[in-house]
């Protein structure tokens, strides 16, 4: 059965309560019409109005307007639940706990870089592993990653990785005092062990990318980014195995409760925790441990990644401009504030395949953007574009200040595989000066451009429903994929 839709204005969908008897608050969906046909065609708008059984959540369950199927919660959704009463679904975070995007800029020029690109993708594919199951070149000793789990990018610059002001342009400092490493399981810590500064499957990448066109350019200016044809690097990693197991862990463990909590789920998958249970706090503290690990291993493939430009244009990273403009998560649950219906109320915000996207003022913004507003990272495809985007009052009201992660897929893998052949993807990359390298063939065909939705469409209807504010286009022209 379909879920009955309402449009209640432009870009705006509901679900209404009524339509499932579990359902504690209606379903909001931010889509234009033609992004709203994607998602006819999946178990998104069940999925989005599944979240709204969640116990204690607050306005409405969220879906963004790259939403697509995923495990229990569609990625690109939000669901903010009382802090106290509420109850926490890690599925509503993901497996891939932390997975979020950091972006570099430079003082290159497109043209600076062109004669080099070949060999540059191959300098960055050397020294930052892609694909699944690779180790790292960092070797961690014994009792070292569970520094890395509780200090986070604060234990990488101790060790000489990075430098110490990238740490002003991450979200939280890369380091949050909320993490507990003892809380996070044996198995969990086997499979991060030598994952550390390994870029993982398919859909993580690192890329070259040139400024395509300048929205906004007071806000570009204050991001590091001065004219078009300057060149960025995007990187787009995750916790790996360790986040994984860690969801594995605690979603049995929460699986085990069901009964005892007296919990009624409209799906296996949305299986939750009341907050103010021992399994939800240890969850909080070891998802917090896996988000140090996944801002610590992307820290160590920017790491990699300047030390390529330096081999490759034999010059200090530094010399080259190689700044952090900002480092963002997309798959977590954050302690905040919100507006709620005339009231502050303190809640977690689950988004899952969604971006923070905080306007000027509010605190939790490094200090250096404090007065513009956040940089909202959204990659769009290996062959299309990528956008850099700014906060907005607009979205504190619509969506707890959340905006897209992605363009979204729209094509399974396996359709991907069989409509897609690798040698076909890859030569109309390349016939447009885009160099592509992968661990695996079959990825190429898995992450083609036509595999994701226009991303163009999902950051115009962003934009105009002040989700977030356009800055910044890039094109792609330098790949190294998972
Ligand atoms: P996810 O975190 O859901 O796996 O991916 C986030 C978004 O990254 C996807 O929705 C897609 O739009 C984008 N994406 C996936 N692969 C690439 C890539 O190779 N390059 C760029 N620029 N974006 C990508
Ligand atoms: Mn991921
Ligand atoms: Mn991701």
């Amino acid at each position: 059965m379909v879920p009955p839709l309402r449009k209640i204005g432009s870009n705006v969908w509901e679900i209404p309560r009524d339509y499932k008897p579990c359902m504690k608050v209606p379903a909001r969906i931010f889509a234009s019409d033609s992004l709203m046909e994607k998602m006819r065609n999946d178990l998104t708008l069940e999925q989005v109005a599944n979240v709204a059984c969640l116990p204690g959540i607050y306005k409405y369950s969220i879906a963004l307007p790259d939403a697509h199927q995923g495990y229990g919660f569609p990625v690109g959704g939000v669901a903010a639940v009382d802090a106290s009463s509420g109850a926490i679904s890690p599925g509503g975070i993901g497996y891939d706990i932390n997975c979020g995007v950091r972006v570099l800029r430079t003082d290159l020029k497109i043209d600076d870089v062109k004669p080099k690109l070949r060999e540059l993708v191959d300098a960055i594919f050397k020294l930052a592993p892609a694909g699944v199951g690779e180790t790292g070149h960092v070797k961690l000793q014994v009792g070292e990653l569970d520094r890395v789990l509780n200090e986070g990018v604060a234990w990488a610059i101790g060790k000489g990785y990075g430098w110490s002001e990238d740490q002003e342009r991450i979200e939280q400092n890369g380091s949050w005092d909320y993490a507990d490493a003892s809380k996070v399981s044996q198995r969990a810590k086997e499979r991060g062990r030598g994952e550390l500064g390994t870029i993982g499957s398919g859909n993580h990448f690192i890329e070259v990318q040139a400024v395509e066109r300048i929205f906004d350019e007071k806000v570009a200016k204050a991001f590091g980014i001065d004219e078009v044809g300057q060149v960025l690097i995007m990187i787009h990693s995750g916790s790996r195995g360790l986040g994984h197991q860690v969801a594995t862990d605690y979603i049995r463990i929460a699986e085990g409760k069901i009964r005892q909590w007296g919990l009624v789920l409209p799906d296996r998958e949305l299986v939750s925790m009341p907050v103010n249970t021992r399994e939800a706090q240890d969850y909080l503290h070891a998802m917090a441990a896996a988000a140090n690990y996944a801002w610590t291993n992307r820290h160590l493939l920017m790491h990699w990644v300047r030390e390529a430009f330096r081999s490759v244009f034999n010059k200090d990273p530094d010399k080259l401009g190689m700044r952090v403009v900002y480092d963002v998560a997309h798959n977590i649950a954050k302690l905040e504030e919100h507006d709620v219906e005339g009231q502050r109320r303190s809640v977690w915000v689950h988004r899952k395949g969604a971006t923070r996207a905080f306007p000027a003022g509010r605190p939790e913004i490094p200090k250096v953007y404090r007065d513009i507003g956040q940089p909202v990272l959204i990659p769009g495809s290996m062959g299309t574009g990528s956008y850099i985007l700014v906060g907005a009052a607009t979205s504190m009201d619509l969506t707890f200040g959340t905006a897209p992660h992605g363009a979204g897929r729209q094509l399974s893998r396996s359709a991907a595989v069989r409509m897609l052949p690798p040698s076909k993807v890859k030569s109309a990359l390349e016939g447009r000066g885009i160099v592509v390298r992968s661990a695996e063939s079959e990825i190429i065909s898995e992450e083609a451009p036509e595999a994701y939705k226009d991303v163009d469409s999902v950051v115009e209807t962003a934009d105009a429903l002040g989700l977030a504010r356009k800055v910044v286009r890039t094109r792609p022209i330098g790949v190294v994929k998972g």
